[in-house]
């Protein structure tokens, strides 16, 4: 274990123990659920679209600390973006977590590609950005 490792580690519990965004947004917010059946990790996302652009979000959810330390991360780095901004990174995020490329413009959620290595946490890792674009497909509907 590098220095390193132990390092992504301790942030990934920082995420955990203490949530960014952590809360509900009231209707006409945007609302998804999501599930990951083979660890037991729920998620429910909120978001506040004005215009095309992600004003707020907030989750709420439980389960092991990759999913919910993912989810805390992923509402860091959409704040703010539009939603084609957000389609894109979770892309990108999904092409790191499956090792399929490298975590390049990932920001924080660089942390989170040692995860492309365990393959039974990979949909932890995925489960908020999977939620994401499940409330953005319903939205467009
Ligand atoms: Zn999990």
């Amino acid at each position: 274990m590098s220095f390193l490792d132990n390092l992504y580690k301790e942030l990934i519990l920082e995420h955990y123990k203490h949530p960014k965004n952590k809360g509900e947004l009231p209707p006409p917010a945007l609302r998804a659920e999501g599930i990951n059946p083979s660890c037991g990790d729920e998620l429910e996302l909120f978001i506040d679209l004005q215009d095309d652009k992600i004003a707020s979000v907030k989750f709420t959810g439980e389960g092991c600390a990759i999913s919910q330390s993912s989810a805390s991360m992923m509402t860091e780095a959409i704040k703010g973006k539009t939603v084609s901004e957000a389609l894109a990174l979770s892309q990108k995020f999904k092409d790191m977590i499956h090792g399929d490329a490298p975590a390049e413009e990932l920001g924080d959620l660089k942390m989170l590609q040692g995860i492309s290595k365990l393959h039974a946490r990979v949909k932890c890792a995925t489960l908020g950005w999977i939620t994401l674009e499940q409330l953005i497909q319903e939205a467009k509907a």
